[in-house]
This record gives C-alpha cells, structure tokens and sequence, in this order.
C-alpha cells in the first residue's frame, strides 16, 4: 500500500504559533537537495559583517504569519517539490531565532511528507530541542571561521557554540553539509582552513563542504538601511584561491560542490 501523507499539516497546538517571515522563495536551488521552498526567517543572533540579509538579522524585517498558514502555502507546492526530489529550506537570517515558529513549521512539513533542511550559523543551536532535530532531514551549517578570534572579529559572537552544535548533530548522525564563506585577509588563514576540514572529516556525519566566494551584491541593502558596510574595500577571492581552498576540503574526501 502506497504511504499517504496528512493534508492537515500542523496540529492545531502548533497552527497558530506565529514568526516574522521576511521573504519566501518558491523555486530555490542552492539550499538543499533538488528544488527548495525556502522560508527566510527574521532574526539573527550574530553581526556578519558579510552579511547578504541585513534586513533580515541586523534589522527584522518581515511579516507576522502563523505556522498554519506558512504550511497552507507550502501544501500548493508539495507535489512539485516532492517531484523534484527536493522540499523545503527554513533559513534567514538565523531560522532557530524563533525556535518554536521552526518546530512548528518542520513538524507541519514532515506531515505532508516533505524533506526538511535547516540552514544555520548554528550560534543558537542550544535553541534546537531533540524534537526539532528529529524532524530536520539536513542542517546547513555555516561555520564562519576556525579561528574564535577571527571568528569574533567576523561575527561579534563566539565560536564555541557553534563548534558545540556540530558535535550534537554528530553524536545524533544527523546529516551535515557545512557553507564556508572565503573572505580574502578575513577567512584565507590556509593553516586555519585545513584544522577546519580536519575537524568535519572527523565529525562523520558532514556529507560535503561548499566553499563560496565572498562577493559584493549584497552591499546595497546595507546602503539602503544605512549601515556602516566594513568590507567595501575587500576583493573577491580570485578563482585560484577559491580553488586552493576547495582542495584543501576535498584532500579530506569531501566532494566539489559548486553552485
Ligand atoms: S549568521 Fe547569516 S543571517 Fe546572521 S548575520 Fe551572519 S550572515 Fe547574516
């Protein structure tokens, strides 16, 4: 008998717990396996100075909706999503800045039998209960830099909660593909990078490194919001170091991924 899936995705406790979602994204393919619906969340606790959402972690931007009708919407999208292979991505700003509006929504999107990706900077992943963790298929994890000092100097916050995270998500053989962003003078450190691929070949549990290059297109939004943008003078990091650094990453047995 074929596996049906409930229609009614959240139960009526967790319907009507509300988030401030900024934007949603009907068609993403960045964000996970196949074709993502993504959620992007307001609320973040770090300052990236990288940041490409300023408007959705330095200043929360966004609409008021509840679980209930976030599912609604994703419900149309179900059976192209599940066609595709691929499902729906909560992300943000920093998706476990509202942890129980998360739940809510991982839980409701598991019901319908969607796969379901969590994309964090895991500096809040004390705020990810077990039960949210078992219904989360894969956590996107950013690990922002090796180094707690140029960790900090990146982010404003600590490195070490995030460090504690991956090791939970290892204990529990949760899948992991872990983001590094390449930032020229800020994340370049060779000897920094290589512990950092050591450290998720001896996790277990990462399935593959994306490596992405550091680029300017997300400066105008913090222009338009008139934040100070600290990195305007920072180059792109040439195609040689990006692939210098992706080495690194694959000399432990991690795949290419390129987008
Ligand atoms: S963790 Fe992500 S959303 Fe939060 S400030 Fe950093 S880049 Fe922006």
């Amino acid at each position: 008998m074929p596996q049906t899936f409930s229609q009614n995705p959240a139960p009526d406790s967790e319907a009507a717990v509300t988030g401030l979602v900024h934007s949603v994204e009907s068609c993403g393919t960045v964000d996970g396996p196949g074709i993502r619906f993504v959620l992007f969340l307001s609320g973040c606790s770090l300052r990236c100075r990288y940041c490409h959402n300023p408007d959705a972690s330095y200043v929360r931007r966004g609409r008021t909706r509840s679980a209930a009708d976030v599912l609604e919407e994703i419900a149309r999208y179900r059976d192209f999503l599940l066609a595709t292979g691929g499902g729906v991505t909560l992300s943000g700003g920093d998706p476990l800045f509202q942890p129980d509006f998360t739940g809510a929504v991982l839980k409701g999107c598991r019901k319908m039998g969607l796969h379901t990706c969590l994309d964090t900077s895991g500096h809040l992943g004390a705020n990810a209960d077990e039960d949210m963790l078992a219904h989360t298929d894969l956590v996107l994890l950013d690990i922002k830099a090796w180094n707690p000092e140029s960790y900090k100097a990146l982010t404003g916050g600590e490195l070490r909660p995030t460090l504690e995270f991956a090791e939970r998500l290892a204990a529990l053989r949760k899948p992991v593909w872990l983001r590094y962003v390449l930032v020229p003078g800020l994340t370049d450190g060779m000897e920094d990078i290589a512990k950092l691929s050591r450290y998720a070949a001896h996790l277990g549990n990462v399935e593959r490194v994306d490596v992405l290059p550091f680029h300017q297109m997300g400066r105008f939004k913090w222009d338009e919001l008139n934040l100070d943008y600290t990195l305007k003078d920072v180059p792109e990091p040439s195609a040689e170091l990006t692939e210098q650094v992706r080495g690194i990453f694959r000399r432990e047995g991690f795949p290419d991924c390129v987008h």
